[in-house]
């Protein structure tokens, strides 16, 4: 999730399609999404996702479509609600959401708590099964019983910080660094998470963050949705040749996304630049709300700065540069998946639009020469195998 509502420049008519070969393969290959974020989408305007909705890019009949086994719901609050007091109580009704869709149509779809419940939960029916990811540390507050909490109603990762630092760590848009990596509270989470079995996400982190995570957790870690910032240079979201290297020694998993603002070089610039305008402005609100005057909101924010900042038409062929160079740089057991469907407010490149549309991504794959073998472990085998490890290690 990026709270950046964007314009994208006219976007031709899709013209990558898949073919019957590509639509078999990803009914038989397991794909796991480990970035949706459909739940901040319900609870903003809700939809009965168990049925077929145009305007959103998760629902359960296109994800059965293109053949997602393991969906990663993001439970996501923003830094204003950690700053007003309400992240845990949003956390919470997220995933209300979730439990509400599994219950609404339960042949369809299950919550999957466990990798190696998978077998059981997909049946002969081939259930969709929603994984919970929390996108920002910010509900635990500073209570690591929190941690537990979270783990009983099933989440299994937690990306650390947003778009602000918080209490764990220093997020990478943030022009405030207080910590310079973890917080000695995120020390604290990171060896929580290890032993509750919770995959520590570093998404989103600063470089020193990232660098703390690497050095605390006794377990693999994923970046749930990241770019190679070899494609962006300077935009410290995505991750640099160094770090990504150093996850995969450690046995983790980096989770290509597929937003445009990660993908394209004006556009990733473009977003850092926003977040940094929009810390000024909420530095000028809060001083306004001091002073008893009226303070603007992030939306008002926005509706000045996405008509000067339209994001440009990205392709398909785009995330998979991003996705063929991590696998030569880090080898094809550490990279995987993570979409960013229903955050990115549509900026996505042309062919991968929503959840229907993993078999244009195989399709692509395959033109590039990677064998069945290796997009196989991309879309989903090496995922389960660092969330197997992690569930193991705390086992242990
Ligand atoms: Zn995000």
């Amino acid at each position: 999730m990026r709270t950046l509502p964007c314009l994208l420049l006219l976007v031709p008519a899709l013209s990558v399609a898949a073919t019957p070969d590509a639509r078999d393969f990803v009914q038989q290959a397991l794909i796991v999404d480990t970035h949706i974020d459909a739940p901040t989408e319900l609870l903003k305007s809700w939809r009965d996702l168990c049925n077929e909705v145009p305007d959103r890019e998760f629902d359960v009949v296109k994800a059965r479509r293109g053949g997602l086994d393991v969906a990663f719901m993001s439970i996501y609050t923003a830094p204003e609600e950690d700053a007003a007091g309400t992240a845990r109580q949003k956390a919470h009704m997220e995933i209300d959401s979730v439990e509400a869709m599994a219950a609404r149509c339960p042949e369809s779809v299950a919550i999957i708590h466990e990798p190696g419940d998978y077998l059981h939960l997909r049946g002969a029916q081939g259930r969709v099964l929603l994984a919970l990811g929390m996108e920002n540390g910010a509900p635990i507050g500073d209570d690591l019983s929190q941690l537990e909490r979270f783990r009983d109603r099933g989440v299994r990762y937690i990306t650390l910080a947003h778009s602000h630092s918080n209490r764990i760590a220093d997020g990478s848009y943030s022009p405030e660094r207080p910590w310079h990596g973890l917080s000695p509270f995120g020390e604290k989470v990171v060896a929580e998470m290890n032993a509750l079995g919770i995959m520590v996400d570093v998404s989103h982190l600063s470089d020193e963050s990232v660098e703390d995570v690497l050095r605390v957790s006794k377990a693999p870690v994923i970046a749930s949705h990241s770019g190679m910032r070899h494609f962006t240079p300077g935009f410290e979201r995505n991750l640099s040749d160094t770090l990504a290297k150093k996850i995969a020694k450690g046995g983790g998993v980096v989770q290509i996304t597929f937003g445009s603002g990660f993908i394209d070089p004006k556009a990733a610039a473009d977003t850092t630049a926003y977040f940094r305008e929009l810390a000024k402005f909420q530095h000028e609100q809060t001083l306004a709300r001091a002073r008893g005057e009226a303070a603007k909101s992030v939306d008002d924010f926005d509706a000045i700065w996405d008509p000067a900042h339209p994001k440009p038409a990205t392709r398909i062929s785009q995330v998979v540069d991003q996705i063929d160079y991590a696998i030569r740089l880090l080898g094809e057991d550490h990279v995987g998946i993570g979409s960013d469907f229903d955050g990115v407010s549509g900026a996505l490149p042309e062919g991968l639009n929503s959840v229907a549309d993993y078999p244009n991504l195989v399709q692509a794959l395959r033109a590039r020469g990677h064998s069945d073998a290796t997009i196989r472990k991309v879309l989903g085998g090496n995922l389960m195998r660092v969330w197997k490890a992690v569930a193991a290690l705390a086992r242990d």
